[in-house]
């Protein structure tokens, strides 16, 4: 259907099928159906007018390769100025006199009315205007009108074949689109009522497949919830005897609450929220060294090799005095060793093992663990937490986060989780200063992080990606800021991480960066959790507008983990009100939770990517946070269907089950 040019950029973007295509859904719309009369053009808006062409077509060369095309046009209100660069073309496709509609941003300087660029029809054609137009998330090599006429082309091509994944009893009974109506009008809406339907089908049945995934996990989990008590005294007092502090009042609480769940029968499901640095780590320890003292082995899972090391590390040094045996399984450990700890997990040898998701690979079984906790819950998906979990009998579970997660939602999640929340830093914690700043600051920064440098103290310095999908982009972009400060800082150790590096590099490198032989790591957000390293006083993160606040927050708590004062420079570039909006917030606050609060008030409904940070599976369509009226819905019927058919068995369901497999099928991304 397309040629092989067109079939390279589709692939590029992930798309093989036409099926691929057509649930490729926009970014947005435009509505550039709505005309303005040219004297209500405000300054910097985008829109549509219907005018008269009133001149000749100009051309003005001002370089060799550069030549400006402008026209006036005119409608019973004024005149406006349009303008195009290097498109010769346009001399012959506007005709004085004649009628054309055009769409773009407009220049109001002093009542001197411009447009830039518009995109344009002629007459009454409503091709590029006079519609509502879908907008995609592209990359290069493709223009959003090509790629329009692609999926123009793909709907109407699957018109008459698609099959309906809802059961037609739902469709009727909650007057939902079928999925044809929905996927036309998903990508070309007659209106916005269109829209809004297409889109509430989209993300009502996204919705019902995760609700009856959850389903069938809970149901699995609960088929008995008589698990281990661990009543043995394990005498917690010799472990925090070791401790440099006390333990807060938060802690304490929260400590009292799981010793509480470990001693008793039913098997404990415990989510434990906490601000990055409130200290979690040290309430795991604790739980792993009860369950231990009980004789059962326990498990730490980390959604990334350099935490899961800084964990064992930690651990290792608390509780060998103890005659507790740790080890530490990641993807990269040499295969002899691997072999070691495999078999000595089966024995019983192994006391504790702290590991990546290595640790919830079919080869790893345990002569008798009972308890298994994930740090940084967020990362991993529902799955990994339930494979780990059932490699042992009715272990105890606790998960750790420090992304703070909306009650409402939390219930709905996690309705078999009890929440516990250390709801306080540990005391003589410093304030970390945070500066939003701009280009033109760049000297100043530069010369504050070698002054803190000179001090004795270590910098961190974080690239975005630039996509998800574009992981070469962000290893590129991390070369080049690691050439730039290697300039920059040249009397200065600047070393770099990131994603794509191998386990074992990333390890020496953050090694060699907690001993001091690194003054500044730049990396990606590999970084971003838990690492602790309390000589870091500076965050430096390039292109901070790119991230998510939480994100944000996250990052920030690698620095103020020690006795110095910390800074965080968030560097951004963007004129967007809702970025200055959302740098400020980081500037004014340290809390995650207020953080939180505020990251999901300015995020529209227009924003699919939110959830990922909360380790929820990802939809298309459907945001959590704004469509919580529709998950009620969607909870509704997961229930009706799963009491009908608990196994998914009934033809009507069976494309529901396929979908369902296919959600929570997700990786984890590093
Ligand atoms: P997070 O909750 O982000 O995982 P950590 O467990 O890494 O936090 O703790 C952050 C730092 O605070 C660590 O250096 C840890 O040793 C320290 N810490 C934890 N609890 C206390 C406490 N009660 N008093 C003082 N320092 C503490
Ligand atoms: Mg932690």
């Amino acid at each position: 259907m397309f040629g092989p040019a067109r079939v390279e950029i589709l692939n590029k973007l992930g798309l093989f099928t036409l099926n691929d295509i057509i649930n490729y859904f926009p970014r947005e719309h435009e509505d550039r159906g709505r005309y303005k009369n040219i004297y209500e053009l405000q300054d910097g808006e985008t829109a549509a007018i219907r005018v008269v062409i009133a001149s000749n077509v100009s051309e003005t060369r001002v370089r060799r390769n550069m030549a400006i095309y402008k026209v006036i046009a005119k409608d019973e209100t004024g005149n406006i100025i349009l303008t195009w660069f290097n498109q010769p073309y346009i001399k012959k496709q506007l005709r004085v006199g004649g009628e054309y509609s055009f769409y773009g941003k407009v220049k109001n300087t002093l009542g001197r009315i411009e447009m830039q660029s518009p995109v344009f029809d002629a007459g009454d054609k409503s091709k590029n205007t006079g519609k509502i137009i879908p907008i995609y998330p592209l990359t290069a090599g493709i223009t959003q009108n090509v790629f329009r006429g692609i999926v123009e082309t793909a709907v109407k091509s699957v018109q008459g074949n698609l099959i309906d994944s809802l059961p037609e009893w739902i469709r009727v009974q909650y007057k939902l689109d079928d999925i044809e109506k929905a996927i036309h009008n998903i990508h070309f809406p007659e209106n916005l009522d269109e829209f809004e339907k297409a889109r509430y089908r989209l993300a009502f049945e996204e919705l019902l497949i995760m609700q009856l995934g959850l389903l069938r996990f809970k149901e699995k989990g609960q088929e008995d919830r008589k698990g281990i008590s661990f009543n043995k005294d394990e005498n917690m007092d010799e472990l925090l005897a070791t401790l440099p502090y006390t333990l807060t009042a938060a802690q304490q609480r929260v400590w009292k609450e799981i010793d509480k769940d470990m001693k008793s029968e039913k098997s404990m499901n415990r989510l434990v929220q906490g601000d990055v640095g409130s200290g979690k780590t040290i309430i795991a320890t604790m739980s792993m060294f009860k369950a231990v003292r009980n004789g059962y082995q326990a498990v730490l899972m980390a959604p990334t090799a350099i935490l899961a090391r800084q964990h064992y590390e930690g651990i290792q040094r608390m509780v060998e005095r103890f005659g507790i045996k740790v080890e530490l399984l990641t993807g990269d450990i040499t295969k002899k060793n691997k072999e070691r700890i495999l078999e000595e997990l089966k024995s019983g040898e192994i006391d504790m093992i702290v590991g990546t998701h290595a640790l919830i690979e079919e080869n790893v079984t345990f002569k008798n663990v009972g308890i298994v906790i994930t740090d940084e819950q967020h990362r991993f998906g529902v799955r990994q937490r339930g494979i780990l979990s059932g490699k042992g009998e009715k272990v105890d579970t606790l998960v750790m986060t420090a992304t703070p997660i909306p009650r409402t939602l939390a219930i709905i999640l996690y309705g078999d989780l009890d929440i516990s929340i250390i709801d306080e830093l540990p005391p003589g914690r410093q304030k970390i200063d945070t500066f939003a700043v701009r280009r033109n600051m760049e000297e100043r920064v530069n010369n504050f992080i070698k002054k803190e440098l000179t001090s004795g103290r270590q910098a961190y310095i974080v690239c975005p990606l630039v996509e998800e999908s574009e992981v070469m982009d962000g290893v590129k972009s991390v070369v080049e800021q690691l050439d730039y400060y290697k300039e920059v800082l040249k009397d200065f150790r600047v070393e770099m991480l990131h994603g794509k590096m191998r386990p074992k590099e990333k390890d020496e490198i953050m090694a060699k960066f907690k001993a001091k032989e690194i003054d500044v790591l730049i990396s990606t957000t590999v970084i971003e959790v838990g690492v602790d390293v309390p000589n870091a006083t500076i965050m430096i993160i390039e292109n901070a507008e790119r991230f998510g606040l939480a994100q944000l927050h996250q990052l920030r708590g690698r620095v103020g983990r020690g006795k110095f004062k910390s800074y965080c420079i968030l560097k951004f570039d963007s004129k967007s009100d809702v970025v200055k909006q959302r740098m400020e917030i980081m500037q004014k606050s340290n809390d995650g939770f207020v953080i939180s609060e505020k990251d999901l008030e300015l995020r529209g409904p227009g924003d699919f990517f939110g959830t990922k940070q909360h380790g929820i599976p990802e939809f298309k369509v459907a945001n959590l946070f704004v469509d919580i009226p529709i998950m009620k819905v969607a909870q509704g019927v997961a229930n009706t269907i799963f009491e009908d058919d608990p196994s998914l068995n009934l033809p009507e369901n069976t494309l529901l089950l396929k979908k369902i497999e296919k959600l929570f099928e997700e990786k984890i991304s590093l």
